[in-house]
């Protein structure tokens, strides 16, 4: 690998003075010397924990950074990635100043131009745009920190073609946890990490939640739990864990039910918390064929309605003080026959294809193992509950004398998300938590505050056909929670309304968008031809696009009839010459995460934790030495330059004329209700809600740039019905009204979907696509094969090919990193080592890869910690040769690859731009592609296919130095120094 080094006139002195210090170290280190002239607090940005950080600073560059002991997601631990924020803050690739492309597109031939210009540019652009036909502007950004920001734009400028990277990352996370429980995992909920005694851990690679995961896995092994890490790679925290299950890759969802199985069968539920927080006890019409079979039954006034053994009548489910039956079909008022929820349930799992032994072939892992975990997990929830001495008071006025726990926690992430069947298994994750009484709970897992919010989630998304005006916002924002088939966003023919064709019949409930579809659809001109296409942040050229080689074609393709670009028009924002820039007609660059404002906002994903909510700011700790701007105040600048209602005072102009901060203190979504909650109220002394406060970030910055509000101990647990949290959630704005959460076991939304497809009510899908939604909107969770696999002949293609991100990377942005690069300057194929021998491959020998939608070459490394039929890589250190300013022979673009050339983003064998996706929220299913190996010839080894031509340098943006070297000018100021 090349040295990587820092470009320094006085090198040479520097590396022999380096060498006599290293060898004949005469100088006396003082451990206590002051090694900075100022140190600033702000958040990490190196991945999406958002940890706190001390940041070390002399002489107007950074000495270095530290975790903030104070904070509350690290509490002073920072990992690689954070303390190499350094090297990313000095990386050769920054961008400079704005670009305008002047050569081909694709060919990165740009030539610089001011600010002015662009920004006039962009505004002419879209505001005719706006003022004809909003839709034709299609705003999408990647893993940005400022949706609550980006997606109000959208809304204000009035286009409903927005979405962030939730479409291709965790979707099926997200929304199975909101429409089941309100909260889901990661940043809405964690595990009780001191109290739980067993942790059961699927599909979660190295990088998501980062240090959190960390500090909580050292307190579970301090105290003593059980950690099963489910996943079928045992690399990361499954190389920590007491039990890996190397499970078949799109089977969790399988093994889940199995689970359940097993638990109904040995009556090891908690039915008390069943009746009490769930709609267990709700009655669930039977009535097939009928346009309300499988809804709820419910009385004039809409209520849900529960059986009551004692009366022998229906009465309102949410009322107490009644004898609730759990099982059994009862006739109501009106004749027609129910069951209620907890029934459905226990008739589902008790069916054979449930047991272990009907699942352990699918999901490879024996039933043995199967009966064993669930009896476990039974034994710690019943045998050992766990009690807090703390009298707490439920939403209904009965005051519970202790916090009783079941200490069974779970949490899963995007190896569960990321297949076609995710949602579902996600959701099946959740029904096992409640089955067993773990949420909220002692031990168990817990919300994160402001979550839980209510179930079934809200707002609904804007963006229907009347709601898009010229010249005029949508009425909300474009992303929301669709409640039955009336929300969709579909023409009266079902034709798509979005550009990515989110929440038309392809994928209704696709809360984040569909990412990974713009380019393809905007390309095809289906549904419709976009003018301009606008994107921050996301690498959508390269390792964030499924099927890369045909979206770089795609952004390069010409009509032949008018010879313009089929994409007309496309802004690209981005800190870094990444390999979109290329592609880009105009480029904005943005500054680094140092350099400028920014807010982790309870109106987006903030910091809070179970024991309160809490949010965060980045303050700039160096300044860009380079003409570029935060990508925030492009924003709002370009909002006051289109005349945007929000963003303009009636006199027409700038309403926050100081950018991105003017608009964190003084923005107000509802009255008292900003990006901030914290010290809000003119004298900062209000809590969530209340006036803005003009000293606001400056007590933010004194306070370390965080705010954080503990709840006492009384309204920690039980959030979903503890009467003093609802009603002090309520106070902070968290939520509208104290009602309790009840938890949807069974969700009803889903089934309205369902009945849409069998034939029912005023909007229905149309005949292409009722199987797949008749199929795949079960109210209760199901199992299906990965559609992908189901489309795949498996006995060509035998192997599951996943990915995930090394612990010390994230996304593309760490691989550039000089410090991180020489952890992992390029990806090997990992190949079971049994798999492989019989393939005839040894360690580094070079394969193809080949999967129906594509092929590559790469080299192998054998190892024992993956399933026998599962291949698996690092994703995202693959690069195109010459982005990122890494030189032509950097390792990454020559022997680094990626697995995206594989993976169609329209679903094999369907023919009609389906996605491959999940059907229910259009999730990428990254990982359900199937492959087959086989070894390279001798004459192929050595580099990886297929291969691109070299990326040519931005302008003013220098190739990599041959020596990278951060220090070399301390060391030579302190041997000045030296006496
Ligand atoms: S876990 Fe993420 S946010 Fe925290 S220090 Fe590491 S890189 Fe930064």
């Amino acid at each position: 690998m090349p040295r990587i080094g820092l470009a320094d006139p006085r090198e040479a002195d520097e590396r022999r003075s380096w060498l006599a210090d290293y060898f004949n170290p005469v100088e006396a280190v003082d451990t206590a010397a002051p090694v900075s002239d100022e140190v600033k607090y702000t958040t990490c940005y190196m991945c999406a924990c958002r940890c706190g950080i001390k940041v070390h600073i002399k002489d107007g560059d950074i000495r270095f950074i530290e975790g903030n002991k104070r904070h509350p997601v690290n509490r002073g631990v920072i990992c690689g990635k954070g303390s190499a924020g350094i090297m990313t803050q000095h990386s050769p690739a920054k961008l400079r100043k704005p670009l305008l492309r002047v050569g081909e597109r694709g060919k990165g031939e740009f030539r610089e131009i001011e600010w002015e210009e662009a920004l006039g540019m962009v505004a002419d652009r879209l505001t005719r745009i706006r003022q004809t036909d909003p839709r034709k502007l299609a705003f999408f950004t990647g893993r940005d920190q400022s949706q609550s920001l980006t997606g109000f734009w959208a809304a204000q400028f009035g286009t409903p073609n927005f979405a962030a990277h939730g479409g291709f990352c965790s979707v099926n996370m997200a929304a199975a946890g909101m429409y089941t429980m309100g909260g889901a995992f990661w940043e809405f909920g964690e595990p009780d990490w001191e109290r739980t005694r067993y942790f059961l851990m699927f599909g979660v690679a190295e990088d998501h939640d980062s240090n959190p995961i960390k500090i909580g896995l050292a307190h579970l092994k301090n105290h003593g739990a059980k950690f099963v890490s489910v996943n079928p790679v045992k690399t990361g925290y499954s190389a920590i864990a007491d039990e890996w299950i190397g499970i078949t890759p799109g089977t969790d969802g399988l093994f889940v039910m199995a689970l359940i199985h097993e638990l109904i069968k040995a009556e090891r539920i908690d039915l008390e918390f069943l009746v009490r927080y769930t709609n267990a006890t709700w009655l669930v019409v039977q009535n097939p064929g009928g346009a309300d079979d499988g809804l709820f039954a419910r009385d004039e006034s809409g209520a849900p309605l529960a059986w009551d053994k004692d009366k022998q009548s229906a009465v309102d489910a949410r009322d107490t003080g009644f004898s609730p039956s759990l099982v059994g079909e009862v006739t109501l008022p009106d004749g027609r026959r129910a069951v209620p929820v907890f029934h459905t349930i226990a008739a589902r799992y008790l069916e054979p294809e449930y047991a272990p032994e009907a699942v352990a072939g699918k999901c490879g892992i024996d039933a043995a193992t199967i009966r064993r975990i669930a009896a476990e997990i039974a034994h710690t929830a019943f045998e050992e509950p766990l009690v807090i001495d703390q009298p707490w008071t439920d939403w209904a006025g009965y005051r519970h004398e202790k916090m009783v726990g079941r200490p069974v926690a779970m949490h899963a992430m995007r190896g569960i998300s990321a297949h076609s069947n995710g949602f579902q298994t996600c959701r099946a994750i959740h029904v096992l938590q409640i089955l067993l009484g773990t949420i909220d709970v002692p031990g168990g897992w817990r919300y994160k505050s402001p979550y839980p919010r209510q179930t079934p989630p809200g707002p609904k998304p804007a963006g229907k056909l009347e709601q898009i005006q010229p010249g005029k916002p949508l009425p909300g924002v474009p992303l929301g929670y669709p409640m039955g088939p009336e929300d969709l966003l579909v023409h009266p023919d079902g034709k798509p309304v979005r550009i990515d064709k989110a929440y038309s019949w392809d994928a209704p409930i696709a809360a984040h968008g569909l990412m990974q579809m713009v380019i393809t659809n905007a390309w095809k001109g289906d549904p419709y031809p976009i003018d301009t296409l606008f994107m921050y942040m996301a690498n959508m050229a390269w390792n964030s696009s499924m099927n890369t080689k045909s979206v770089m074609e795609m952004l390069t393709d010409r009509d032949p009839a008018t010879g313009e670009y089929k994409i007309p028009f496309f802004v690209y924002a981005d800190a870094y010459a990444s390999e979109t820039v290329a592609f880009a007609d105009l480029v904005l660059p943005d500054t680094t995460y140092l350099e400028r404002w920014d807010c982790i906002s309870l109106l987006d994903r903030p910091i809070g934790g179970a024991e309160g909510p809490g949010d965060s700011i980045r303050q700039p700790v160096i300044k860009p030495n380079r003409d570029v701007r935060p990508f925030q105040d492009v924003l709002i600048d370009l909002g006051a330059r289109l005349g945007l209602p929000a963003f303009t005072k009636p006199d027409g102009t700038a309403k926050f004329p100081g950018g991105y901060p003017d608009y964190i203190v003084n923005h107000e979504r509802k009255p008292g209700i900003g990006p901030l909650a914290g010290f809000r109220g003119e004298d900062g002394k209000s809590v969530g809600k209340g006036a803005p406060n003009p000293r606001q970030l400056e007590m933010y910055i004194e306070n370390q740039c965080f705010w954080k509000h503990e709840l006492p101990l009384e309204q920690q647990y039980f959030k979903h019905s503890n009467k003093a949290y609802l009603d002090s959630a309520v106070a902070m704005g968290l939520l509208d009204t104290p009602e309790p959460i009840i938890m949807q076991l069974y969700v009803e939304p889903l089934q309205k979907f369902r009945l849409a497809a069998e034939g029912h009510g005023a909007v229905q899908p149309p005949a292409d696509k009722r199987e797949r939604v008749r199929k795949h909107f079960d109210p209760l969770p199901i199992w299906y094969a990965p559609l992908e696999e189901q489309a795949t002949e498996t006995a060509t293609y035998p192997l599951h090919a996943i990915t995930q991100r090394p612990m010390p990377m994230y996304h593309s942005w760490g691989t550039q990193n000089a410090w991180l690069r020489q952890i992992y300057a390029r990806n090997r194929l990992y190949v079971n080592r049994r798999t492989g021998e019989g393939l005839g491959l040894a360690d580094d020998d070079w394969a193809w890869v080949t999967s129906p939608h594509g092929r590559i070459k790469v080299q192998v490394k054998l190892m024992e910690g993956t399933s026998t039929n599962t291949v698996w890589t690092w994703n995202a250190i693959g690069k195109r040769r010459g982005a990122w300013a890494l030189k032509t022979d950097a390792p990454e673009g020559n022997q680094g690859f990626l697995l995206n050339h594989l993976i169609s983003e329209v679903l094999p064998g369907t023919g009609d731009g389906t996605p491959n996706a999940d059907p229910i929220t259009g999730q990428a299913a990254w990982y359900d592609v199937m492959v087959r190996i086989e070894k390279a010839a001798p004459e192929e080894f050595g580099e990886t296919s297929p291969m691109f031509d070299p990326q040519p340098l931005p302008p003013n943006v220098q190739p990599a130095p041959d020596t990278l070297r951060y220090g070399a000018l301390f060391r030579a100021e302190r041997r000045r120094n030296r006496p």
